[in-house]
Protein backbone atom coordinates (compact mmCIF):
# COMPACT_ATOMS: atom_id res chain seq x y z
CA UNK A 1 0.00 0.00 0.00
CA UNK A 2 0.86 3.01 -0.78
CA UNK A 3 0.38 6.58 1.06
CA UNK A 4 -0.67 9.97 -0.20
CA UNK A 5 3.24 11.25 -0.22
CA UNK A 6 4.07 8.58 -3.04
CA UNK A 7 1.34 8.43 -5.84
CA UNK A 8 2.37 9.10 -9.15
CA UNK A 9 0.40 10.37 -12.13
CA UNK A 10 -1.89 7.27 -14.34
CA UNK A 11 -0.38 8.89 -17.34
CA UNK A 12 3.02 8.13 -16.04
CA UNK A 13 2.24 4.57 -17.08
CA UNK A 14 1.17 5.54 -20.62
CA UNK A 15 4.45 7.56 -20.65
CA UNK A 16 6.25 4.56 -19.64
CA UNK A 17 4.27 2.20 -21.64
CA UNK A 18 5.68 4.21 -24.75
CA UNK A 19 8.92 4.96 -24.31
CA UNK A 20 10.71 4.75 -20.76
CA UNK A 21 13.41 7.60 -21.32
CA UNK A 22 10.00 9.55 -21.76
CA UNK A 23 8.25 8.75 -19.03
CA UNK A 24 11.41 9.99 -16.74
CA UNK A 25 12.16 12.99 -18.73
CA UNK A 26 8.44 14.49 -18.13
CA UNK A 27 8.30 12.78 -14.11
CA UNK A 28 11.80 12.73 -12.85
CA UNK A 29 13.18 15.67 -15.02
CA UNK A 30 9.96 17.60 -15.53
CA UNK A 31 10.56 18.06 -19.11
CA UNK A 32 7.63 19.00 -21.17
CA UNK A 33 7.15 20.24 -24.78
CA UNK A 34 3.98 21.10 -26.47
CA UNK A 35 4.52 20.09 -29.74
CA UNK A 36 0.93 19.43 -32.61
CA UNK A 37 0.11 16.32 -31.42
CA UNK A 38 0.03 17.49 -27.86
CA UNK A 39 -2.09 20.69 -28.38
CA UNK A 40 -4.90 18.74 -30.28
CA UNK A 41 -4.69 16.24 -27.33
CA UNK A 42 -4.79 19.05 -25.44
CA UNK A 43 -7.82 20.66 -26.78
CA UNK A 44 -10.02 17.78 -26.92
CA UNK A 45 -8.77 16.93 -23.22
CA UNK A 46 -9.85 20.87 -22.91
CA UNK A 47 -13.47 19.61 -24.11
CA UNK A 48 -14.03 16.60 -21.97
CA UNK A 49 -12.45 18.60 -18.96
CA UNK A 50 -15.61 20.75 -18.11
CA UNK A 51 -16.03 18.95 -14.73
CA UNK A 52 -19.80 19.07 -15.66
CA UNK A 53 -22.03 16.31 -15.63
CA UNK A 54 -25.27 14.80 -18.05
CA UNK A 55 -27.85 12.11 -18.02
CA UNK A 56 -29.00 10.19 -21.57
CA UNK A 57 -31.45 8.13 -21.11
CA UNK A 58 -29.83 5.14 -18.81
CA UNK A 59 -26.06 6.58 -18.97
CA UNK A 60 -25.06 9.59 -16.83
CA UNK A 61 -21.88 10.61 -18.13
CA UNK A 62 -19.17 12.57 -15.61
CA UNK A 63 -16.62 14.58 -16.57
CA UNK A 64 -12.94 14.98 -15.10
CA UNK A 65 -13.46 12.58 -12.98
CA UNK A 66 -10.50 12.58 -9.83
CA UNK A 67 -9.34 9.38 -9.40
CA UNK A 68 -6.76 7.39 -7.14
CA UNK A 69 -5.79 3.95 -5.75
CA UNK A 70 -3.40 3.81 -2.85
CA UNK A 71 -3.13 -0.16 -3.35
CA UNK A 72 -1.32 0.82 -7.23
CA UNK A 73 0.15 4.72 -5.62
CA UNK A 74 -2.11 6.19 -8.68
CA UNK A 75 -3.69 9.48 -9.04
CA UNK A 76 -5.11 11.39 -11.91
CA UNK A 77 -8.21 12.09 -13.31
CA UNK A 78 -10.40 10.42 -16.22
CA UNK A 79 -11.12 12.54 -18.92
CA UNK A 80 -15.12 10.71 -19.04
CA UNK A 81 -16.48 8.31 -17.23
CA UNK A 82 -20.28 7.16 -18.31
CA UNK A 83 -22.50 5.47 -15.59
CA UNK A 84 -24.78 2.57 -17.21
CA UNK A 85 -27.69 1.79 -15.05
CA UNK A 86 -28.05 -2.15 -14.34
CA UNK A 87 -31.18 -4.23 -14.04
CA UNK A 88 -30.41 -3.71 -10.69
CA UNK A 89 -30.81 -0.30 -10.41
CA UNK A 90 -27.09 0.47 -9.91
CA UNK A 91 -24.72 2.67 -12.01
CA UNK A 92 -21.85 0.53 -13.23
CA UNK A 93 -18.64 2.93 -13.89
CA UNK A 94 -17.18 3.02 -17.51
CA UNK A 95 -14.32 4.60 -18.27
CA UNK A 96 -13.66 6.84 -21.52
CA UNK A 97 -10.49 8.31 -22.34
CA UNK A 98 -10.03 10.91 -25.14
CA UNK A 99 -6.64 10.31 -27.56
CA UNK A 100 -5.74 12.24 -30.61
CA UNK A 101 -4.31 10.25 -33.49
CA UNK A 102 -5.36 7.11 -34.31
CA UNK A 103 -4.93 3.46 -32.40
CA UNK A 104 -1.55 2.73 -31.77
CA UNK A 105 0.45 -0.61 -32.36
CA UNK A 106 0.90 -0.90 -28.41
CA UNK A 107 -1.28 -1.22 -25.43
CA UNK A 108 -0.11 2.02 -23.65
CA UNK A 109 -3.51 3.21 -24.25
CA UNK A 110 -4.95 0.27 -23.14
CA UNK A 111 -2.87 0.20 -19.97
CA UNK A 112 -3.86 3.47 -18.68
CA UNK A 113 -7.52 3.59 -19.22
CA UNK A 114 -7.15 0.17 -17.28
CA UNK A 115 -5.35 2.23 -14.34
CA UNK A 116 -8.59 4.50 -14.27
CA UNK A 117 -10.66 1.23 -13.68
CA UNK A 118 -8.46 -0.01 -11.07
CA UNK A 119 -8.55 3.56 -9.69
CA UNK A 120 -12.57 3.38 -9.88
CA UNK A 121 -12.81 0.13 -8.37
CA UNK A 122 -10.93 0.91 -5.34
CA UNK A 123 -12.67 4.13 -4.85
CA UNK A 124 -16.14 2.65 -5.49
CA UNK A 125 -15.83 -1.11 -4.11
CA UNK A 126 -17.33 -2.24 -7.75
CA UNK A 127 -16.13 -4.15 -10.13
CA UNK A 128 -15.57 -2.97 -13.81
CA UNK A 129 -15.64 -5.14 -16.68
CA UNK A 130 -14.78 -2.48 -19.56
CA UNK A 131 -14.30 0.95 -20.26
CA UNK A 132 -13.49 2.96 -24.35
CA UNK A 133 -10.39 5.00 -26.38
CA UNK A 134 -11.52 7.82 -28.28
CA UNK A 135 -9.34 8.56 -31.39
CA UNK A 136 -9.65 11.92 -32.26
CA UNK A 137 -8.73 11.36 -36.00
CA UNK A 138 -10.35 8.15 -36.73
CA UNK A 139 -13.72 9.58 -34.77
CA UNK A 140 -13.87 6.00 -33.92
CA UNK A 141 -14.62 4.96 -30.20
CA UNK A 142 -12.52 1.82 -29.25
CA UNK A 143 -14.11 -0.86 -26.60
CA UNK A 144 -11.15 -2.26 -24.19
CA UNK A 145 -12.28 -5.11 -21.94
CA UNK A 146 -10.45 -5.18 -18.47
CA UNK A 147 -8.96 -8.89 -18.40
CA UNK A 148 -6.46 -10.50 -16.34
CA UNK A 149 -3.81 -10.25 -19.12
CA UNK A 150 -4.20 -6.22 -19.09
CA UNK A 151 -4.56 -5.25 -15.12
CA UNK A 152 -1.51 -7.89 -14.81
CA UNK A 153 0.83 -5.22 -17.45
CA UNK A 154 -1.26 -2.59 -16.21
CA UNK A 155 -0.20 -3.20 -11.99
CA UNK A 156 3.45 -4.22 -13.30
CA UNK A 157 3.75 -1.15 -15.10
CA UNK A 158 2.81 0.90 -12.28
CA UNK A 159 5.29 -0.73 -10.31
CA UNK A 160 8.05 0.16 -12.44
CA UNK A 161 7.43 3.65 -12.91
CA UNK A 162 7.25 3.66 -9.07
CA UNK A 163 11.21 1.89 -9.13
CA UNK A 164 12.03 4.27 -12.71
CA UNK A 165 10.67 7.88 -10.40
CA UNK A 166 12.81 6.28 -7.29
CA UNK A 167 15.57 5.70 -8.65
CA UNK A 168 16.24 9.03 -10.18
CA UNK A 169 17.76 7.47 -13.35
CA UNK A 170 16.84 8.69 -17.05
CA UNK A 171 17.69 6.36 -19.52
CA UNK A 172 19.94 6.64 -22.39
CA UNK A 173 18.05 7.55 -25.68
CA UNK A 174 17.25 4.96 -28.15
CA UNK A 175 16.05 6.17 -31.90
CA UNK A 176 12.92 4.49 -33.21
CA UNK A 177 9.97 4.68 -35.24
CA UNK A 178 7.79 5.97 -32.42
CA UNK A 179 10.20 8.25 -31.42
CA UNK A 180 9.08 10.43 -34.85
CA UNK A 181 5.27 11.31 -33.40
CA UNK A 182 6.75 11.68 -29.78
CA UNK A 183 6.60 15.47 -28.07
CA UNK A 184 9.89 15.35 -26.84
CA UNK A 185 12.01 14.77 -29.93
CA UNK A 186 13.56 18.15 -30.29
CA UNK A 187 14.43 17.88 -26.79
CA UNK A 188 15.74 14.39 -26.65
CA UNK A 189 17.35 14.12 -29.98
CA UNK A 190 17.69 10.63 -29.91
CA UNK A 191 19.56 10.38 -33.30
CA UNK A 192 22.50 13.31 -31.81
CA UNK A 193 22.41 11.29 -28.52
CA UNK A 194 23.49 8.15 -30.58
CA UNK A 195 26.51 10.36 -32.71
CA UNK A 196 27.79 12.45 -29.67
CA UNK A 197 27.84 8.84 -27.82
CA UNK A 198 30.02 7.44 -31.05
CA UNK A 199 32.08 11.12 -30.73
CA UNK A 200 32.71 10.14 -27.06
CA UNK A 201 33.77 6.65 -27.59
CA UNK A 202 35.96 7.80 -30.62
CA UNK A 203 37.79 10.48 -28.61
CA UNK A 204 38.54 8.79 -25.62
CA UNK A 205 39.90 5.95 -27.79
CA UNK A 206 42.29 8.48 -29.11
CA UNK A 207 43.26 9.24 -25.80
CA UNK A 208 44.08 6.10 -25.32
CA UNK A 209 45.73 6.08 -27.98
CA UNK A 210 43.82 3.22 -29.70
S1 LIG B 1 12.35 10.88 -28.80
FE1 LIG B 1 12.29 8.63 -28.76
S2 LIG B 1 13.80 8.00 -27.19
FE2 LIG B 1 13.34 10.18 -26.91
S3 LIG B 1 11.75 10.23 -25.36
FE3 LIG B 1 10.73 10.28 -27.36
S4 LIG B 1 10.28 8.15 -27.88
FE4 LIG B 1 11.77 8.15 -26.20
Amino acid sequence: MYNEDNLIQISSLQHYAFCTRQCALIHIEQVWSENVFTAEGRIMHDKADSNKSESRGKVRIDYSVPLRSLRLGLIGKADVVEFHRQESGAWLPFPVEYKRGKPKAGNCDRVQLCAQAICLEEMLNVEIKEGALFYGQTRRREDVVFNNALRQETEETAKKVHELIESGITPKAEYSKKCDSCSLLSLCMPKTCGKAKSASRYLLAAMRDE
